[in-house]
């Protein structure tokens, strides 16, 4: 496609619906890196309905789905992608702000794809799509997709619904997150009605821990840290301390956020010599705004960044810059 169409409206137009009208074709649904259940939800579903269309579907990303989300339908056919093979009528980014976070993938999609689509709810999305459709209001980016499949007319299935409601359920923290919005709760009455279980989805989500993982919680727990003020809590993670596997499920920086004082939670993960760092907001300071001063991005309560820094020295640098937004933020006031 010679000129980038981008649109921000609550419902899909019709130039995010055409290129999958086509009554088949060769679809790659191409996923970010550490794939959470917002992005896989998405390309499955989507897939699951390209492919009762009589589509061809290719599921990937540059690293592999955790086995945390073994649960999702259809999760199975999603393999970790090094180069991509052959050519593509469209390939679909969801949840994905940035090229790089696909690690090169996105370079090779454009040439081997006629139409690159975007569809995403993230306030940095780049619009490096042919199409691109970012609504920064919806929760979860399965919010859009739910919403492109109901104007294709496509049937939700039980699977399909079990990947979108799951997409929404850990975007918005169970539900509990500031990003909650009626139609959060419209689009998954919607997604129950159509076969998606909760309580199977909790399940998995929350009651799957292993024998010894609340002994690592535990430890991982007792790294928390609260500064003087009580304003900015974090826990730093050196490579080692405690396994990936329970990393990876455990959601370990919403423990420094529940601390009532807290305006800004951190955590600092050692991992492949980089530092992972996690920052989550209570709506005081935009904390996607500190994530971009190293790179980073993501929502204004919830964002990442990594530094090729030695631990300590990542540690106190994101500090500092979380102070500095927190001084700068006049309503930040311990509460
Ligand atoms: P996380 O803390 O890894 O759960 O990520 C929270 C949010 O920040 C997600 O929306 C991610 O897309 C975003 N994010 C995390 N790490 C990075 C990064 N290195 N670069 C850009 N965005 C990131
Ligand atoms: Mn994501
Ligand atoms: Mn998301």
């Amino acid at each position: 496609m010679s000129s980038a169409i981008t649109l921000t409206g609550p419902a899909p137009s019709e130039a995010v619906l055409t290129p999958f009208r086509s009554p088949g074709g060769h679809a790659l649904m191409l996923g970010h890196v550490h794939p959470d259940a917002d992005v896989l939800g998405t390309l499955l579903a989507l897939g699951e309905a390209l492919e009762a269309r009589g589509w061809r579907v290719t599921y990937g990303g540059p690293h592999p789905a955790p086995a945390a989300l073994a649960f999702l339908p259809g999760i199975e056919r999603y393999q970790q992608l090094h180069a991509l093979d052959g050519r593509f009528d469209v390939a679909v980014l969801t949840d994905c702000p940035n090229p790089e976070r696909t690690e090169g993938l996105i370079d090779q999609a454009r040439r081997a794809a006629a139409t690159v689509v975007n569809i995403d709810h993230h306030p940095d999305n780049r619009r490096y799509g042919d199409v691109n459709w970012i609504d920064v209001s919806a929760a979860a980016t399965g919010e859009l997709v739910y919403e492109l499949l109901v104007a294709l007319g496509a049937p939700l299935t039980p699977p399909i619904a079990t990947n979108l409601f799951t997409a929404l359920h850990t975007d918005t923290g169970s539900f509990r997150y500031s990003n909650v919005t009626p139609r959060t709760f419209r689009t998954a009455a919607a997604l129950v009605q159509a076969g998606a279980d909760p309580a199977f989805v909790s399940e998995w989500l929350y009651e799957r821990r292993a024998p010894d993982a609340l002994r690592w919680l535990g430890a991982a727990l007792g790294r928390v840290e609260v500064s003087d003020d009580g304003r900015v809590a974090w826990l730093i993670l050196p490579s080692g301390s405690v396994p990936e596997k329970v990393i990876e499920s455990e959601e370990l920086v919403n423990y420094p956020r529940s601390v009532a004082t807290v305006r800004v939670a951190c955590l600092f993960r050692e991992y492949l010599g980089q530092v992972k760092v996690s920052l989550r907001g209570k709506g005081d300071v935009d904390v996607q705004r500190i994530a971009a001063q190293f790179g980073g991005g993501g929502h204004p309560n919830a964002a990442g960044c990594t530094l090729a820094k030695p631990l300590a020295e990542a540690t106190r640098v994101v500090l500092a810059a979380v102070r500095a937004a927190l001084a700068a933020a006049p309503g930040a006031r311990t509460r």
